[in-house]
């Protein structure tokens, strides 16, 4: 039987797979070793009860009674913290879902490689802050990574084992969020629910607000250059407000293959779990008559200066990544917390970059850890002045 581990299992990407899990027979199916969650203790100690787990781990260590509480009278052990959480990955497990949002995913991530377990990876933060890292110790210990970000996944599934070098050009599609109609002027004013508000997909918060100010789209490209190898001229955006293809790869001959679906997170989920095999999956099937239309559009800079961002954050590469999405971080929990305006939160992050640019260069060394991690507090330690002072000027 093999076994498996969830980090983040209360998300909207944990959730998905607990529902693949359960259906595929849940503990008679698959040998859980560790759930974790942040702060969700009856959801997690539900999902550990349903699927029999070794171990539950919730982030914040005030809530360990609760969740001892919880799971009373039931083998499931207990624990809490950050550090429970990376040492939960530390517990063998054959496939291992990073789906914790943000730059607390990568540690987890990284010991889970470290034994060498099949690693699905949603959390593309991993990458942006320390992809060089992260493919080098997913290598040093034949373990594998298989995308779960749809587009990633997309790509991943249309690249079919084909020469890399026969790569003309990844294309990423994006929806352009909840704001993508609205008229440019009236973007500063756009409040939290406003961009909530996305189109077709139903995601985290954080993730959501991400894919309506093209942030999502910006860690995606960073994402794609580094799992993929590619170089970042490589890499577009297209705009396509279906979210019926996921992307699409170009190559040399002029072929571009698109990976199409209903947009359903559990196909990618579902693809890595089962990956190599192609599994029967709950996913609605497309009626292309239905459908009728594809539309496609080039993305208005202007609009979303997030997609000119990471292009100078894959020019530096080096720890810019990690400044980046930290920076990102803070001002997107400006944003939710009223401090700031919708279109500010690209200029923290674009002063945050400026500050710290004498220190991001690392030329062809690898980031450490430590490096990242360091980086990663200074960025949000400037990231969280330039956002109150810009607070403070509105
Ligand atoms: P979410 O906010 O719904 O869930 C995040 C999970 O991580 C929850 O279990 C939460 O409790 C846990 N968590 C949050 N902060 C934590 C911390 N500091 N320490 C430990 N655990 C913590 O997020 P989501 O939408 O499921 O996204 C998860 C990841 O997957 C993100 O990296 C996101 O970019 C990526 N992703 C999500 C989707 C989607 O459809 N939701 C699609 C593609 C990629
Ligand atoms: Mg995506």
């Amino acid at each position: 039987m093999r076994s498996i581990s969830v980090f983040g299992a209360t998300g909207s990407i944990g959730e998905q797979t607990f529902d693949l899990l359960m259906r595929a027979g849940g503990p008679q199916a698959y040998r859980t070793v560790a759930l974790t969650a942040g702060r969700n203790i009856a959801r997690l100690a539900e999902m550990a009860r349903a699927l029999r787990a070794e171990i539950a781990v919730c982030a914040d260590e005030a809530d360990l009674p609760a969740l001892r509480a919880a799971l009373a009278g039931s083998t499931v052990e207990a624990a809490a913290g950050a550090g429970a959480i990376a040492d939960a990955a530390d517990r063998p497990a054959n496939w291992v879902m990073s789906a914790i949002v943000g730059a607390a995913g990568l540690v987890p991530g990284l010991r889970a490689l470290r034994h060498g377990s099949t690693l699905a990876l949603a959390n593309k933060e991993s990458l942006v802050t320390a992809g060089p890292l992260l493919m080098a110790t997913a290598a040093d210990h034949g373990a594998r990574i298989l995308p779960v970000d749809s587009e990633h996944s997309a790509i991943f599934q249309a690249l079919n084992a084909e020469d890399i070098a026969s790569v003309e050009r990844i294309i990423l599609t994006a929806s352009g969020g909840a704001l993508r109609d609205w008229p440019m002027t009236a973007l500063a004013n756009a409040t939290v629910k406003e961009a909530l508000a996305h189109p077709n997909w139903a995601m985290g918060q954080r993730i959501t607000i991400d894919s309506a100010s093209m942030f999502n789209k910006a860690l995606e490209v960073i994402e794609t250059r580094e799992f993929f190898g590619v170089e970042p001229d490589q890499i577009e955006v297209i705009l396509h407000p279906e979210s019926l293809i996921h992307s699409m790869v170009g190559f040399r001959d002029g072929a571009i293959m698109a990976h199409m679906g209903a947009p359903d997170m559990r196909h990618s989920i579902g693809y890595a779990l089962n990956w190599p095999v192609r599994a029967e999956l709950p996913v609605a099937r497309l009626d292309l008559a239905q459908v009728a239309t594809l539309t496609f559009r080039a993305p208005d800079l202007a609009r979303y200066p997030a997609l000119r961002l990471c292009r100078e954050v894959m020019a530096v590469r080096g720890l810019s990544g990690a400044a980046f999405n930290a920076a990102k971080e803070i001002a997107l929990d400006h944003f939710l917390a009223g401090g700031i305006g919708f279109m500010d939160m690209a200029g923290v992050v674009e002063d945050t970059l400026a500050d710290l640019s004498g220190r991001l260069r690392l030329g062809n060394a690898l980031p450490t850890l430590e490096d990242v991690v360091q980086t990663d507090h200074l960025a949000r330690i400037l990231a969280d002045e330039t956002a109150r002072r810009i607070g403070r000027n509105r």
